[in-house]
Order: structure tokens, then sequence, then C-alpha cells
């Protein structure tokens, strides 16, 4: 029968890249809902709404997220490398942070996960999402070494130093919003994966699925 993974962590813990073998590996769906924070934030920029503006029901619905695989598509156009750009990572936190808009995502989370097995990355999966998900892991891993993961990936064009100061950054906004803030759900098995490869961490994660 039908079952959900929930995969909770800071950025760059390595969610989505071990999300996306996990599915492959088990036949299941996979959805990244960071990917659906940025698209609204990516619309807000677009947009030029900011932090000071109202935003009620009526702006949410003209913003439409698709997904398709790993193809995230906005109002029909397909924005999957655009969200993850320097400006819309710098702006997502905040955008994350308004209740209408979570309220939204998470309504759509839940509507996408239904009649399938799936794995979702986020924040807020094994909290707020799917509390009683069958599984709840939280990988975590020192911000020295997700700096150094994402220094190594060349996307950004910056000091490793400065990567570092960015991420611990983000972490402080995402654990202290006030409404879903970042932390392990109670029940969810935490990870780290400083030290373990992206196959030890996958062998890890099976492990104690089988238990
Ligand atoms: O996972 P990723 O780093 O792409 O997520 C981008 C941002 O979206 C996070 O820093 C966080 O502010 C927000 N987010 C969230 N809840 C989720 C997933 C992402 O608040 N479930």
């Amino acid at each position: 029968s039908n079952f959900i993974i929930a995969l909770d962590g800071p950025s760059g813990s390595g969610k989505s890249t071990i999300a996306n073998i996990l599915a492959k590996k088990l036949k299941i769906s996979y959805l990244n809902t960071g990917s659906m924070y940025r698209a609204v934030t990516l619309f807000f920029l677009e947009n030029n709404i900011e932090k000071s503006d109202k935003i009620d029901i009526d702006l949410l619905r003209k913003i439409n997220i698709d997904i398709k695989g790993d193809r995230v598509f906005l109002n029909e156009k397909d924005v999957s490398d655009k969200i993850r750009n320097k400006e819309v990572t710098e702006n997502v936190s905040w955008v994350s942070s308004i209740f209408l808009v979570r309220k939204y995502l998470v309504d759509m989370q839940r509507k996408i996960s239904q009649n399938k097995s799936i794995i979702l990355d986020g924040r807020d999966i094994g909290t707020v999402v799917f509390p009683n998900a069958k599984y709840k892991f939280f990988l975590v891993a020192s911000s020295e070494v997700r700096a150094k993961r994402r220094y190594e990936q060349n996307e950004i064009d910056k000091p490793l130093e400065e990567i570092q100061k960015d991420i611990e950054k983000r972490d402080y906004l995402d654990s202290h919003r006030e409404i879903s803030p970042l932390k392990k759900a109670e029940d969810a098995i935490e990870i780290d994966s400083s030290n373990l490869t992206i196959d030890e961490t996958i062998e890890e994660i099976i492990n104690k699925m089988d238990k």
C-alpha cells in the first residue's frame, strides 16, 4: 500500500540528491517542495511584490505551479533553472515565512501526494505537511561540509567562506521564523551525512526503513 517518506533538513544537506536517488530505487514519486517556494519567490520578484505588500488569496491564485518530473513550471513557463539563481535564493526566506504562501503550497503538496507512494523533501514535511508519514528522516551536515559541497558543484561564483556564511544565514532564518520553522520532528530519524558519501547515506536510510 502507499506510503510517505518525509525528508527534512537544512539547506545543502543533500536532501534533493538523496531523495532523487531513493525515489528511483524504490520506484516511488518525488516532490522537491523547496522548488515550489522558489517558484513563488520568482513570481514575486518578476511582479515587483515586496515584503511590505499585502499578500492575499487573489494574488496567490495568479501563481500556477506545475511540476513535471524534475521540471518546474510557473504559469506554463519552464523556470527550473531560473529558480536556482542568486536573487531567488536570497529572497526565498522571507517569501516562505508568509502564512498564506505556506498554506497555499502545503495544500498543493498534500494534493500532489494523494494516492501514491512519494518522498517529499523540505523543511516542514515531517512536522506540518505529513506529521503521520510512515518514514521520517532529518538530514544534517556541518555548515562547513555543506558549503564545500556547494562550492565543488561550481554553481555559485563566490568564495567558500561566503557560501558558508550564506548557508548559516539561511539556516538561521529558516529555523527562527514563527511559522513552520525548520526543526526535526520528534519521531524523525536524524542522519548526519558530514562524513558519509551519497551511497552511504542512501544505505543508512534504507537500513532504517527495513527496521
Ligand atoms: O530546499 P531549498 O533550499 O531549495 O529551499 C529553499 C527555501 O524554501 C528554504 O531556504 C526555505 O526558506 C523554503 N522552504 C520551506 N519549506 C519547505 C521547503 C523549502 O520553507 N518545505
